[in-house]
Order: structure tokens, then C-alpha cells, then sequence
């Protein structure tokens, strides 16, 4: 492995990944090392539930999401890897005067941003999914243009495509410590030897508090477990992809025919633990039998969890940081920040690259928690 880099990127999950191939790409920088200190796909990048949408309540996710989709479509020819894109759309549910609000103001600004979601009426939800039982549904909405993937290809895709240009990608590597000097990142510390370099971009992931408190920051996202399972394999009946904002529900139909999904469990404390619990399974069936009653007669085939990474605002931590130079955060998204990783990829290789100001990355900045910036996001699942 090189022992001097001018960028190291701690983490190859799909972030620290679509950043990696975007440096090269989009800026001929190539003297780059991804460090990860497992397989690729070992974090939430390859046990995601592969959702794609446009469909969100602040302006910033929908502009951002809208690139991000068109980004996702054209990963499969860019890469030359099969993604199993399925545009079926999302259909959101709600079941309340205020969750109903919520879908109403944000399919309002969605319309406003261009994306196509439309409030529907109930009859129009049934035909979209015929085997939708509506008991206790007040309001829906749907945006056909949202997709389904399948994760493991984007990870892929972003590794071997950068590595084509010159960027080592270096499973298990783990960064051990960071080292400083003057007030700027100067070293890091691998299980296989030091790396001189003077940039370090944080994509842990739900793990990027540890890593960021090697050079003293504090971060106030914490890991959290999320369960998810897929079904046997049906004949194809589900188009969209299904979530109940009223219990974090969601639901889609794999091209296999595995109906893919999960559901909150508020009882998780916060922590790195990824065990898979019955307290579940049995959420996720009465949640799905609620709404698809026929699905009680489908077996669960797995089960395996995964970690969100939760910041108090529902909004992501991004850019550099103040008193730390060369060190970059790219973490506290949620669930959804695979979705959001083409889009972050692009947009944080440019910062990296030109230096240039991002206005983004003011309004997601680390200082927002000091200064009491805090944001909101009506619409996160799960
Ligand atoms: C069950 C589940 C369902 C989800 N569904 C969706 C969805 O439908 N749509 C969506 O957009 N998002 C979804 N998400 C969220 C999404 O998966 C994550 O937001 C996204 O994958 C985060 O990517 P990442 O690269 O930041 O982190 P990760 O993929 O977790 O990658 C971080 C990597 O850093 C490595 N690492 C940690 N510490 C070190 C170190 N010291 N040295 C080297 N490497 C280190 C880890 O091994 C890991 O591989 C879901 C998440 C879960 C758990």
C-alpha cells in the first residue's frame, strides 16, 4: 500500500466510494487511497433496502434527489454493471391530520421543484395497488419517476471505476489514528502502515464520531441498529415502493419477486450492535398484514440488520471543520444516504478538489449544532 497520499478517505462504503471515483473522473485527481477496514459492502451500503426518491418535505433533499435519480438511471451504462434500476415509483401513506399535512405541503414543493408526485385520491391508491387494504389511510402520495435498486453494483461500480483511474481502494485497512500537526491533518495510522497525506475525508458512516474523535471533534450522530428482511420470492404484483409514515413501514418488490422491507422499532437503543431480533419480525409482519393482508401467507426468507446513522436533526453533517484543516465530514445520513451518494459523491469531490465554497455545506456544516442552526426533514422512513 502507497505511504503517502494526497487524499485518504476513511471508509469505502458507497460515500467515501462515489468521492474516490469522482476525484479522478471529474478532477484527474488519481493520488487518492480509500481505506475501509472490512469487505466493501460491509456497512450500510450493502444491507440497504436500495430506495431511490424525490419524494422529501425540505428543498434541498428534492433538488438534491432529483440529480441523484438521474445519476442513479445512468450508473448502470456508465459502469457497465447491471443495477436492477426499477422505476416503479413510491407510494407514501398517511394516516393522520398531521402526517396528512406534512404529505400535502411537501408534494406542494416537490411540484414546485419539478418533480411529478401527486396527492392521490384513495380510489387512485387502489389501482396503483390493488392489493392495498385502505383501513385508517387518510392521504397518499406518488411519484412514479422514484426507483428501486439493487445496492452491492453501486459500491462495486464506484470501486472498480475508480480504481481504473489510478485510486487504491484498500479493504481491510483499518485507520487506526489520525496524526496533526499545526492544526492540520498531516498522517493516518493503518493495520498495514502509516500514509502521509494532508486531506482525510470521514465516511464511516455510523461510525465516523470514533473516527472524528481522533482528532478531538466531538459529533453528535450515534449509530442505530435497523432490521430489514426479505420474503420468499412471489410472482410480480407490487410496483411501487410502500411506506407508512405513521410506523416507518416500507416495502418493495425485488426483480426476484422478493418483497424487501422493514418497519421503526423505537425500543433500539442507540449502538453499534447489528443482531437481528424477533421483536422485528413480529413488528414488520403485523405493520405488512395491516396494509397487504394477503402477504400473511408469504414466508420470511432472511432477516439481517444494518446501521442508520442518526444525527438530532434528521439532516446530514458535511464539509470541513472548523480548527481540524485537511479533515472533511460526509456522514449523519440517516436512511438514506445511499440514495443521496451519487449526488454527495460528485458534489464533495468538487470541494475537495477546487476548495471552492459550497453553500450546501454551510446549511449541513457541523458548527449548525453549536450556533443552534438545527434543520428538519418531515419524511424519513424507518
Ligand atoms: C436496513 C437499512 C436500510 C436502508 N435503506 C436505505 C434506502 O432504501 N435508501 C437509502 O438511500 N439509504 C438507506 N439506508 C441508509 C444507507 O444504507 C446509508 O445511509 C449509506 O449506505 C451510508 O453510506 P456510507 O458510505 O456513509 O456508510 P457505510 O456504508 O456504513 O460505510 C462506512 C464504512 O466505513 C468503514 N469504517 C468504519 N470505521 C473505519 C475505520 N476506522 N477505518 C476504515 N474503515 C472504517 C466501515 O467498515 C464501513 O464499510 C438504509 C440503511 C439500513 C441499515
Amino acid at each position: 500500500m502507497r505511504t503517502r497520499s494526497e487524499v485518504v478517505i476513511v471508509g469505502g462504503g458507497i460515500q467515501g466510494l462515489a468521492i474516490a471515483y469522482h476525484l479522478a473522473k471529474d478532477h484527474g485527481l488519481r493520488d487518492v487511497l480509500v481505506c475501509e477496514a472490512s469487505y466493501l459492502c460491509s456497512g450500510a451500503s450493502g444491507r440497504n433496502g436500495g430506495g431511490i426518491r424525490a419524494q422529501w418535505s425540505s428543498e434541498v433533499n428534492i433538488r438534491l434527489m432529483q440529480e441523484s435519480l438521474r445519476l442513479c438511471k445512468a450508473f448502470a451504462q456508465e459502469h457497465r454493471i447491471n443495477t436492477w434500476f426499477r422505476q416503479g415509483g413510491y407510494l407514501f401513506l398517511a394516516r393522520d391530520p398531521a402526517t396528512c399535512e406534512t404529505l400535502a405541503q411537501s408534494v406542494k414543493l416537490q411540484n414546485e421543484c419539478g418533480v411529478s408526485t401527486r396527492l392521490l385520491e384513495l380510489r387512485e391508491v387502489t389501482r396503483i395497488v390493488p392489493e392495498l387494504s385502505l383501513d385508517g389511510v387518510v392521504a397518499a402520495s406518488y411519484n412514479p419517476d422514484d426507483a428501486v435498486v439493487f445496492p452491492w453494483p453501486f459500491v462495486w461500480g464506484y470501486a472498480e471505476g475508480a480504481r481504473a483511474l489510478g485510486v487504491e481502494v484498500a479493504p481491510f485497512t483499518e485507520v487506526l489514528d489520525i496524526e496533526l500537526s499545526a492544526g492540520r491533518v498531516s498522517a493516518v495510522e493503518t493495520t498495514r502502515g502509516r500514509v502521509a497525506t494532508s486531506c482525510v475525508i470521514n465516511a464511516t458512516g455510523a461510525h465516523s464520531p470514533a473516527l472524528a474523535a481522533k482528532v478531538g471533534i466531538e459529533l453528535p450522530n450515534q449509530p442505530h441498529r435497523h432490521e430489514i428482511c426479505s420474503s420468499e420470492p412471489l410472482k410480480p404484483w407490487l410496483g411501487p415502493l410502500v411506506a407508512d409514515l405513521s410506523n416507518g413501514l416500507y416495502f418493495s418488490q425485488s426483480t426476484r419477486g422478493e418483497i424487501v422491507g422493514g418497519v421503526s422499532n423505537e425500543r433500539v437503543p442507540p449502538g453499534a450492535n447489528q443482531d437481528s431480533s424477533n421483536r422485528f419480525l413480529s413488528l414488520y409482519a403485523r405493520a405488512l398484514v395491516r396494509v397487504i393482508p394477503r402477504m400473511a401467507d408469504a414466508k420470511i426468507l432472511r432477516q439481517w440488520s444494518g446501521l442508520y446513522d442518526l444525527t438530532p436533526d434528521r439532516n446530514p453533517i458535511v464539509g470541513s471543520v472548523d480548527g481540524v484543516g485537511g479533515f472533511h465530514l460526509v456522514c449523519g445520513f440517516m436512511g438514506h444516504g445511499f440514495m443521496m451518494a451519487p449526488v454527495m459523491g460528485k458534489l464533495m469531490a468538487h470541494h475537495v478538489a477546487t476548495g471552492e465554497r459550497q453553500p450546501l455545506f454551510d446549511q449541513w456544516n457541523l458548527r449548525r449544532f453549536r450556533e443552534g442552526r438545527l434543520l428538519s426533514e418531515g419524511m424519513i422512513i424507518g
